[in-house]
């Protein structure tokens, strides 16, 4: 059993980060055996369970769409927040009585909460229905473990506490055939104070760029319209590998792919340089779509989080981002309710809300997280004063997106229609290019390609519109 340790999870260890390939299973251990994965979190979790899904199926494993059929459960967890894990924690309520009924069903624990110490403390005493748990550095390691279990009908735990491999060639079963996520950068060495990812996710290690190109290559070939570059930092892509190879070296070598459409998420506006911003205005595949989380706009506060720049600067390079990048669309992250912010703070916040007028923001209150130094400050914010605080920003917020969303009616936009509407069957949806889905009046034959909408009605989170012929 290897549990983990948030002390030598805060380490940053000097050794060098090894680049492997992946240890391909042969054996269909899996076969007439069927997987659920239920996925928690971000577009890393997200892709993580991409590559979950990849690996079971490459051992005969297959993917069913309702729970109840399933052999394998694996739930690919997120830590950010105490919801999180409540969530969680609840589901696995749930999972306890179809256990009941159906005594061979195998329950797995994956992703950032099962790098926890305290929760995987909590597993072993309390939730006995859990059968293995892996931690997010030895993810590749997913089908030995289940096949150990399998084998020997024992629990599993198997979660290390440093920084894992870079390993290419995990299989993968991408959800969507037109848009693809590519890993380019893992970990973070920031430390905000109040986040758990630099402990859950171990230190900054960037992807061989050639690695990243070729992947983008193969996914261009195989007919993807989109890519995203995923990192919780991607402006930090190469410091720890190159001295002169960055983000924009790399946006410009996947631009030249020759891939429709490449965003990238999520930048952090430490590392964001006037290079990056010149290459993403220069290439017309590079999506005018930032997100920027500013977290907070009081000084005072940015530094307790240690963020490394001031609202001036924020403001600066906010700036120069929507004077050089076309028709640019930015989106942000606000905590509110972080230790000390005083009334005064959070207005510094919402004037930078004013300032910047978002086209939309994910905003939080702020949720202390198990030895983060944020969870150690003294002077927290009662409940009803964050979600005060909370309500007051979502308004201002949503007044501006809406007034972004209003700004588009009438125009002719280019979509990348992915799906059927969730809400209405008759329609298809997609997204434009700065980011805004819309719902489109068309069939599903529009699905996979890139098409012009014309822009008939907006809301704060959508758009409606209808699909016109090119001439
Ligand atoms: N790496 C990204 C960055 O630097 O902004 C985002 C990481 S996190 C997955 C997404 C967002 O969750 C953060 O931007 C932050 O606003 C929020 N968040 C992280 N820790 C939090 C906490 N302890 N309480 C409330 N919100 C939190
Ligand atoms: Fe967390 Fe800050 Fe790293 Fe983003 S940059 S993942 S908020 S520590």
């Amino acid at each position: 059993m290897k549990k983990p340790n948030m002390l030598d999870a805060k380490k940053r260890h000097q050794n060098k980060i090894n680049y492997t390939k992946y240890n391909e299973v042969t054996e269909k251990f899996g076969e007439g055996k069927k997987f659920f994965v239920r996925t928690y979190g971000c577009q890393m979790n997200e892709h993580d369970s991409e590559k979950i899904r990849g690996m079971l199926l490459s051992a005969g494993f297959v993917p069913c769409d309702d729970i109840v059929d399933a052999d394998i459960i694996i739930l690919n967890t997120c830590a950010i927040r105490e919801n999180a894990h409540d969530k969680v924690f609840g589901f696995l309520g749930v999972l306890k009585h179809m256990k009941q009924s159906k005594k061979d069903l195998i329950v797995g624990i994956t992703g950032c909460m099962s790098q926890e110490e305290v929760v995987v403390n909590e597993i072993l005493n309390k939730y006995k229905q859990v059968d293995f748990v892996i931690g997010t550095h030895n993810l590749d390691n997913l089908l030995s473990v289940l096949k150990e279990k399998m084998d020997t009908n024992k629990r599993q735990i198997e979660v290390l506490s440093y920084e894992g491999d870079v390993v290419e060639n995990i299989p993968v079963l991408r959800e969507s055939k037109y848009s693809a996520w590519v890993d380019i950068i893992y970990g973070c060495d920031k430390f905000c104070t109040y986040c758990i990812v630099p402990y859950t996710r171990g230190t900054q290690r960037s992807r061989r760029h050639e690695d990243i190109v070729s992947e983008v290559e193969e996914l261009v070939k195989n007919g993807y319209k989109e890519v995203t570059l995923l990192g919780q930092n991607v402006n930090a892509y190469g410091k720890d590998l190159y001295s002169d190879y960055t983000l924009a070296n790399l946006l410009k070598d996947v631009a030249d792919t020759g891939i429709e459409r490449l965003r990238f998420v999520t930048s952090h506006p430490w590392d964001f340089t006037s290079e990056m911003v010149d290459v993403i205005a220069a290439n017309k595949n590079i999506m005018p779509y930032i997100h920027l989380p500013l977290q907070s706009g009081s000084n005072k506060i940015l530094k307790l989080m240690n963020r490394r720049y001031t609202k001036e600067e924020y403001l600066k390079l906010y700036k120069e981002i929507r004077d050089k990048v076309e028709n640019s669309s930015i989106t942000t992250d606000i905590i509110v309710g972080f230790p000390g912010e005083t009334e005064e703070d959070f207005l510094d916040t919402l004037d930078v809300v004013n300032k910047c007028k978002f086209d939309g923001a994910f905003t939080f209150a702020f949720s202390p997280r198990e030895n983060t130094p944020a969870a150690r400050m003294t002077d927290a914010i009662d409940e009803d004063v964050k979600m005060d605080r909370l309500h007051r920003l979502n308004e201002v917020v949503n007044k501006y997106s809406n007034e972004a969303n209003s700004k588009m009616l009438g125009t002719i936009v280019k979509c990348l229609v992915t799906s059927l509407s969730d809400k209405d069957k008759s329609k298809v949806c997609g997204y434009t290019e700065n980011m805004k889905l819309v719902n489109i009046k068309g069939d599903a034959s529009l699905i996979g390609k890139i098409v012009d909408v014309k822009i008939t009605d907006t809301k704060s989170f959508s758009l409606d519109g209808e699909y016109v012929e090119s001439k």
